[in-house]
């Protein structure tokens, strides 16, 4: 797993944001033997929505060292945790403003660490409201040249959701450029089975436009299924999560902000923000966009510009979709030759919009009446189940064997070019294509080889990536 440490002048709330990271896990404590004394760094595993990662904390360093600066403190820090972390989390205390120490644990992250990938944390915003406040410090803590701070507090959990977005790119770029995955010849590499991965909370988002129909889809999702927790605040002030068991599993609905069990009456004009769409992405496994059927049927053309750029935003963002056409009651009697079109129409508008993916998951419902809310929920899980799969690095090179003696390569080296393949991560599928020397492959290739890999192991219509790396 990758590691993160927490370093920070004492009192900045390390251990504060250790204990909510790895919540009631167990802590280990290392006694790292130095020349006299004994020092304890807390290590536990730390789960934040989906990610999970090793945790160090720091701050046993410093209680212990009474006597000596923070510089040489820190400095014997270095040899023992540094070497095996990639990511450190700085964090400074909103209230009391830059500190003179501060400074000095930023200098020396700079000096003794430059490899590890810094973010600031102003800690002990506990109330958003306070934004003058956090503006302020953030020009401040901005002047650390670490980047942009982020606003959390360890105490309350606010700013986790944030915390999350600066680091799951980072923990993923980590696991696509492991040192060793060349050694791992078998399935060592995966930290979790396929089941267990599979088995984890799947975190669903429903969006759309507004009066698509999405709050009537998931209050009827709601009140069919047995709730386990009802809407309620979820880490952010304007998110809510409800969740629900579908057949035997465990389903978030993230991120409904603000719109769950609202009337269609007070919707404004605002429309799907794309920016707070982003947001929720990270933390959506699955994200279900509701369309208007009565409006394609009208309009014969089936995406608005903003929900092509939601449904590619979601791929991009490495997110399962299943799209929802809803209203389709309304294409009933005199309209129903319209029905016959919108389900031609969306199929193909979507494969020219999105052509990234073939056989993305569409589903037409009336959520009014009820019907085709358990295909939207089999989708969705079907969906995930793809999202989560994992193949072992022997299953798929005995199958890249057969599929490099096909024909329809367009470059002739291709099928010597390929070394072998690897999984590195599920959620979503993330291959590496392992090359000899600094060859790369053609497009047309490919997408032959991504193609080839989705339809033989059931992973059609979820992103799936594929990582190009040269053989030394
Ligand atoms: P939201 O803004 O996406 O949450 O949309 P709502 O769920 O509030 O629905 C907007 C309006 O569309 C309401 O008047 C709903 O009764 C209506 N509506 C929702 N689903 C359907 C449907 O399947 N068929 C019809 N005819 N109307 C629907």
């Amino acid at each position: 797993l990758p590691t993160v440490i927490l370093v920070g002048r004492p009192n900045v709330g390390k251990s504060a944001l250790f204990n909510r990271l790895i919540r009631r896990r167990e802590a280990l404590v290392y006694n790292t033997p130095d020349d006299h004394v004994t020092r304890d760094i807390r290590e536990g595993i730390a789960k934040l929505g989906d990610l999970r990662f090793k945790v160090l904390d720091s701050a046993g360093l410093e209680t212990e060292a009474t006597s000596g600066t923070i510089l040489s403190r820190t400095t014997e820090m270095t040899g023992i945790v540094l070497a095996r972390t990639q990511i450190a989390i700085f964090l400074i205390d909103i209230r009391d403003g830059l500190q003179p120490l501060d400074l000095e644990v930023g200098k020396w992250l700079r000096k003794h660490a430059p490899k590890v990938h810094t973010i600031v944390a102003m800690n002990k915003c506990e109330s958003l409201d306070e934004q003058g406040l956090i503006a302020a410090a953030s020009g401040e803590a901005y002047s650390l040249g670490f980047g942009d701070p982020i606003a959390i507090s360890a105490e309350t959990g606010l700013g986790m959701a944030e915390l999350y977005e600066t680091l799951q790119p980072l923990l993923e770029e980590f696991v696509l450029h492991l040192p060793n995955v060349l050694k791992c010849e078998d399935d060592t590499l995966s930290e979790f089975d396929e089941n267990s991965e599979n088995n984890l909370p799947l975190q669903l988002a429903i969006v759309g436009r507004p009066n698509v129909g999405k709050s009537t889809l998931l209050n009827t999702l709601l009140q069919e299924n047995r709730v386990l927790v009802g809407p309620e605040s979820g880490l952010t002030r304007d998110s809510i999560r409800a969740k629900f068991q579908f057949e035997g599993r465990v389903i978030y609905l993230v991120d409904t902000a603000g719109w769950l069990h609202r009337s269609g009456k007070e919707k404004g004009p605002s429309s799907l923000s794309i920016v707070q769409t982003r947001k929720n992405l990270m933390r959506a496994h699955v994200v279900a966009l509701v369309l208007d059927g009565e409006e394609i049927a009208r309009s014969r053309s089936s995406m608005k510009h903003e929900e092509v750029m939601i449904a590619r935003r979601t791929i991009e963002e490495g997110r399962a979709l299943v799209v929802v056409v809803n209203k389709m009651d309304l294409l009933k009697g005199k309209q129903s030759s319209m029905y016959e079109k919108v389900v031609q129409i969306v199929p193909k508008e979507i494969q020219i919009e999105l052509p990234q993916i073939t056989g993305i998951p569409i589903v037409f419902i009336s959520a009014l009446e009820g019907k085709g809310r358990l295909d939207v929920m089999n989708q969705v899980v079907d969906a995930y189940r793809k999202w989560c799969s994992r193949l072992s690095t022997a299953r798929l090179n005995r199958w890249l064997q057969k599929v490099l003696s096909r024909h329809s390569w367009k470059d002739q080296s291709t099928q010597s070019k390929i070394k072998y393949l690897t999984q590195v991560k599920a959620r979503p599928p993330t291959f590496v294509a392992f090359l000899s020397g600094k060859t790369e492959l053609s497009d047309a290739d490919t997408r032959f080889l991504t193609k080839s890999l989705k339809e033989d192991f059931d992973l059609g219509g979820i992103p799936v990536r594929i990582v190009q790396r040269a053989t030394s």
